[in-house]
Formats: structure tokens, C-alpha cells, sequence
């Protein structure tokens, strides 16, 4: 830990953006590392130093460990923000940037590993108290009558999930006994092959919940806050595609218990930077499915309602400094709504890759647009499809959507495809209006809209 001068931002898009502008507030030199596919990006443009890393492979730029490493030595930077995906909750890498000198900015390797393990995550988060899925204790074992047995007293239906798992792969759901055994052997085949790890555990099965976080700041010194909770229950495949800030429904009283529980888990594991406890929340009870150590890509609706910079505090932090904000600094100020903008087909949700012919941006009181694409930038077709974020911040719920839905019909994007239609259908969906989606809602709508 030490004083931070210069940040190498291990990342591409909008969060490197987003990085890039709070290194710069904060009045910190910024070094940018880019594949060849990425030469125009608007952060490679704006920052102090850039350094290319490889081809647009992913796997040979931002994934590479040596090509960042690398960089970081020779722009002399003394910290590196992992932003969310690529290398952000890679241990290996948190741990390799340490032992090369730098500060990872995030929480420390050992805690990276801990909660990339969602059973020993569980582990943990049962001995703070946090309330879990209902499920088997830790892996299933090799035995079959013992996975019967443990599936039968949890109650049908149930999840099968991988233990090293992530972006949604390798779950099964078993509604029958007669399906348990051969669904196991898949997910842990599923999981062998995508993770190299077979480790598979069991949860109930939750029929309609809705995804709510807790987002959560600890400075590693001792002191933990949380701020808030966002509900992200518009998926696609497990892709959030709405995200708001607080989650509809959820009390004052309920926000303060489910928030003290994070806090004390995260003082159990001595957590240090930004972090969010994700949980399903069924019939009023939150039910914790995993930790993400890092942050997020919805972060922004939490911080317009709080008004705290969390990629500031992320800085701030992986400095040494303890966290100066109190629990009680933190009030929660109106509601936020976040609509990702994806490069894609509205319809196919092919991706779009191409050049941006015409951008024009909303704007206004309460509308913020994070995103790195101008007029004349090409999308490159390496990356995910996300190309910006919308966010709007309204008194209100029903004035965020509102303000959202100007937004949207303000902002045009020429010359590719987008989703903005798709968003605009949500924003003007009733269910949604009335708060009332859960996880599956979006797949029933567009199941609906296929048929027009
Ligand atoms: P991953 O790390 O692969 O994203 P998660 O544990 O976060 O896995 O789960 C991804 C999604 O799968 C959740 O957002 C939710 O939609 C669904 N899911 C996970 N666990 C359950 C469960 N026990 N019951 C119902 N749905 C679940």
C-alpha cells in the first residue's frame, strides 16, 4: 500500500473511460493499455500514456497477464484498476500485480479466490449470518444415494450449479428425482470443461425470485459500509439488461438489516475495496447466491442516488487511506434507472459490429451517459456488445422512468443496430411500471414481441 500517482486502467469501453475520468479528478496520471483493434477508443485518445498489448484477441491483450504487467513497468505506473470482466476477478492476476510492485485496485488475491468459490463463499456467508439458498452443505459428494438424499430433503425442483462458475454456465435446473443423477454428470461435465473444475453444488430452485445487490465499500482497516441495494431483475440469459437503484418494494427497515449483514461479512473476511453481495429476493427474503469482488457495470444508479463516487472510494482505498464516509453519511436520495445500450440486433440480439455514422447523446438534468463511441468510431466485433450506459435520476421511480424514456427517444445512434427500441418497450411496459418483473419476465416479453 502506498501513495498512488499514475493508474494503468487494464480494461476497454466505457468503465476504462469511466476510470480514466476519476483518475483525472482525483488528479491522477492515467496510462491506458489497448489491443490493435482498439487504437481509437476515447480513453486511449485522453489518457497521458498508451501502451498496445497485443492483437484483438482478447485472450492476447486484456487477458494477457505479462503484456499489462509489462506495461505497467515500463510507464513506471504504480497501480492497476482491473474495471469489471477480463482480468478484475483473476487472483492469479491481483496476486501476479502485487509480487511485480504494483497495487491492485481491489480487494486482496486471498479474498479473489475465496469468493470464486460459490460454495465456500456460502461457507463463509452462513458463518456471518448472511441468509443463503436452502441447499447442500458445500459440494455433492461423488456418492449417489447421498446426492438423492441431499436433493430430496432440500425439495424438488433444484439448481445444480458449478462451484467455480460464472456468467450463468453450467447451472441445471432438476424438477424430478429421475433426473437428478444424469443432470449432475452434465453440469459436472459443463464445469470440468469451462471452468477445470467439477465441483458442482445443489440449491432449491427458486421459481420467480428477483436478482437484488447490496453494494458495499471497505477500506481493509477494519471499516465496512454498505450503500444500498440495486434490484437487476430485467435478464436476458442471465444478462442484466435493467438495472435500478433502490430495488421496488424493498423497506428502509429491510435495506438496513440485509445491509448490516454484508457489512459484518465483509468485516469477517476483512474485505478491502468495492464489492456486492448478490441475492435473490423471494417473497420479501433475500437469499445470497455469490459476491462479486469488483466493480460493477451498474455502480453508476447507486452512485447517482448516493451521491458517492465508488470508483473514487476504489482509489482511495487501494491507497491505504481508510474510508472516511460513516454509515450515516449515507442517505439514499430518490431512485436511479440504468438502461444498457448494446450493439445488437433488437430482435436476433445478433451483435452489430460497424462504424457509428451518427451519435447524437441525451442529456438534461438527472441523465448521465457513460459510454466511450462518437461519430465515426467503429465498434470492433472482438468485445462484448455493450457500447454505453444510460442512466437517469429522477425525485421518484415513476420520474426516472419517465425522464429514461425522453432520454431514450433523444439519443440516436446511426449506422449500426442497438436496442434502444428494446429498451424503450421495457421503460413503457406495465409490469415493469408497476415494479412487479422478476428474473424471467424479459424472456416472456420477448417471447411475446417474436410472435408480433
Ligand atoms: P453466475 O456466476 O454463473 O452468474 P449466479 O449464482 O450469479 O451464477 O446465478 C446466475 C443467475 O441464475 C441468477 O441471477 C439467477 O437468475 C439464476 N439463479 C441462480 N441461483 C438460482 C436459484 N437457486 N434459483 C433460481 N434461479 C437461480
Amino acid at each position: 500500500m502506498g501513495d498512488i500517482k499514475k493508474v494503468l486502467i487494464a480494461n476497454r469501453g466505457e468503465i476504462a473511460l469511466r476510470i480514466l475520468r476519476a483518475c483525472r479528478e482525483m488528479g491522477l496520471k492515467t496510462v491506458a493499455v489497448y489491443s490493435q483493434a482498439d487504437r481509437d477508443l476515447k480513453h486511449v485518445l485522453l489518457a497521458d500514456e498508451a501502451v498496445c498489448i497485443g492483437p484483438p484477441a482478447a485472450a492476447k491483450s486484456y487477458l494477457n497477464m505479462a503484456a499489462i504487467i509489462s506495461a505497467a513497468e515500463i510507464t513506471q505506473a504504480d497501480a492497476i484498476h482491473p474495471g469489471y470482466g477480463f482480468m478484475s476477478e483473476n487472483a492469479d492476476f491481483a496476486e501476479s500485480v502485487e509480487r511485480s510492485g504494483f497495487i491492485f485496485i481491489g480487494p486482496r488475491s486471498e479474498t479473489i479466490r475465496l469468493m470464486g468459490s460459490k460454495t465456500n463463499a456460502k461457507a463463509e456467508m452462513i458463518a456471518a449470518g448472511v441468509p443463503c439458498v436452502p441447499g447442500s452443505d458445500g459440494a455433492l459428494p461423488e456418492d449417489d444415494q447421498a446426492c438423492l438424499e441431499i436433493a430430496a430433503k432440500v425439495g424438488y425442483p433444484v439448481l445444480i450449479k458449478a462451484a467455480s462458475g460464472g456468467g450463468g454456465r453450467g447451472m441445471q435446473v432438476v424438477r424430478t428425482e429421475e433426473e437428478l443423477l444424469e443432470k449432475i454428470q452434465i453440469a459436472r461435465t459443463e464445469a470440468l470443461n469451462a471452468f477445470k473444475d467439477a465441483t458442482v453444488f445443489l440449491e432449491k430452485y427458486l421459481e420467480t425470485p428477483r436478482h437484488v445487490e447490496v453494494q458495499v465499500l471497505a477500506d481493509g482497516q477494519g471499516n465496512a459500509i454498505h450503500l444500498g441495494e440495486r434490484d437487476c431483475s430485467m435478464q436476458r440469459r442471465n444478462q442484466k439488461v435493467v438495472e435500478e437503484c433502490t430495488a421496488p418494494g424493498v423497506t428502509d427497515e429491510q435495506r438496513e438489516e440485509i445491509g448490516k449483514l454484508c457489512v459484518e461479512a465483509c468485516k469477517r473476511i476483512n474485505y478491502r475495496g468495492a464489492g456486492t453481495f448478490e441475492f435473490l429476493y423471494d417473497q420479501g427474503q433475500f437469499y445470497f447466491i455469490e459476491m462479486n469482488t469488483r466493480i460493477q457495470v451498474e455502480h453508476p444508479v447507486t452512485e447517482m442516488v448516493t451521491g458517492v463516487d465508488l470508483i473514487r472510494e476504489m482509489i482511495r482505498i487501494a491507497s491505504g487511506k481508510a474510508l472516511t464516509k460513516k454509515q450515516g453519511n449515507i442517505r439514499m436520495r430518490g431512485h436511479a434507472i440504468e438502461c444498457r445500450i448494446n450493439a445488437e440486433n433488437p430482435r436476433t440480439f445478433v451483435p452489430s459490429p460497424g462504424t457509428i455514422t451518427k451519435y447524437h447523446a441525451p442529456g438534461g438534468p438527472g441523465v448521465r451517459m457513460d459510454t466511450h463511441i462518437y461519430t465515426g468510431y467503429r465498434v470492433p466485433p472482438h468485445y462484448d456488445s455493450m457500447i454505453g450506459k444510460l442512466i437517469c435520476w429522477g425525485n421518484t421511480r415513476t420520474s426516472a422512468i419517465a425522464r429514461m424514456q425522453h432520454a431514450l427517444s433523444e439519443m440516436i445512434i446511426e449506422g449500426i443496430d442497438t436496442n434502444i427500441n428494446l429498451q424503450k418497450r421495457i421503460m413503457a411496459d406495465k409490469v415493469f411500471q408497476r415494479g412487479e418483473h422478476n428474473i424471467h419476465y424479459l424472456a416472456d416479453m420477448l417471447a411475446e414481441w417474436q410472435t408480433e
